[in-house]
């Protein structure tokens, strides 16, 4: 397949700026969104491959944005991975519920994520830590 459009909803800049980097290099299109609602409209106007989100949000979190994802017939096929320091069984469970596709741990290994990127994409893997 050509390289992905791949939609990163993160406040962090920190993170945002690593994590476009490392995917950039890998030569994805990196969308960027820094709130859940702006993910939300990018996720609509511009129909990424994939989606990653963070939880922790300062509008929307993560769960909702992935709620309404796949509730809108647009967006719905799209995977979500959410990107949380969050480990804990019951938050994994939360992001299940929520309607995630899978779940990536922060802090990010950047030696592994083009991996696990690349796995989600091609629907290998739904629990991809
Ligand atoms: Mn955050």
């Amino acid at each position: 397949m050509g390289k992905a459009k791949i939609l990163y909803i993160e406040d962090n800049l920190d993170n945002m700026t690593l994590v476009k980097r490392v995917l950039e290099i890998e030569g994805y299109e990196v969308i960027e969104a820094d709130n859940g609602r702006e993910g939300l409209a990018k996720a609509m106007s511009r129909r990424p491959d994939i989606i990653i989100t963070d939880i922790n949000l300062p509008d929307i979190d993560g769960y909702e944005i992935t709620d309404t994802l796949k509730k809108a017939k647009e967006t719905a096929h799209i995977p979500v991975i959410a990107m949380t320091a969050n480990v804990m069984k019951k938050d994994r469970e939360n992001v299940l519920q929520a309607g995630c596709d899978g779940y990536i741990s922060k802090p990010i290994d950047i030696d592994e994520l083009p991996n696990q990127i690349e796995n989600f994409l091609k629907g290998k893997s739904r629990w991809n830590k």
